[in-house]
């Protein structure tokens, strides 16, 4: 398991970018199909913008034209971490990362095989580091 990244709330907020802030630390959502990495298809990991662990792979993220960038998996079974939000009146499934807690996007079961899933994740909670 990664380690649990803790930080207070000021310092979060100096040293994320605005809008990272905004998607991680309070549950933002960014702008769809204008967001950073919709539709980049690099080769690479994708980090977390928060804390730096390793998310997801390149080889799992796919076009779902949703607007934001969507994977099929996560890198490791132990990545993510996952609740139930019932905001906006729709019960979603939450993703967030699991080592800092930061919201990340959220998974829905209409996703290319093999896994069935498309997570959709805010590009503005992501690093992605270019292999
Ligand atoms: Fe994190």
């Amino acid at each position: 398991m990664p380690s649990k990244v803790t930080k207070t709330d000021e310092e979060w907020r100096r040293e994320l970018t605005p809008e990272a802030y905004r998607v991680l630390r309070q549950k933002g959502t960014e702008a769809p199909f204008v967001n950073e990495y919709d539709h980049v298809f690099a080769d690479g990991v994708y980090r977390c913008a928060g804390c730096g662990t390793e998310l997801f792979r390149s080889e799992t993220k796919y076009d779902s034209g949703c607007g934001w960038p969507a994977f099929y998996e996560p890198a490791g079974a132990d990545a993510l971490a996952e609740e139930t939000d019932t905001s906006y009146g729709m019960a979603r499934t939450e993703v967030m990362c699991a080592s800092c807690g930061g919201h990340l996007g959220h998974v829905f079961p209409d996703g290319p095989r093999p896994t069935g899933l498309r997570y959709c994740i805010n590009s503005a909670a992501l690093k992605l580091e270019e292999s």
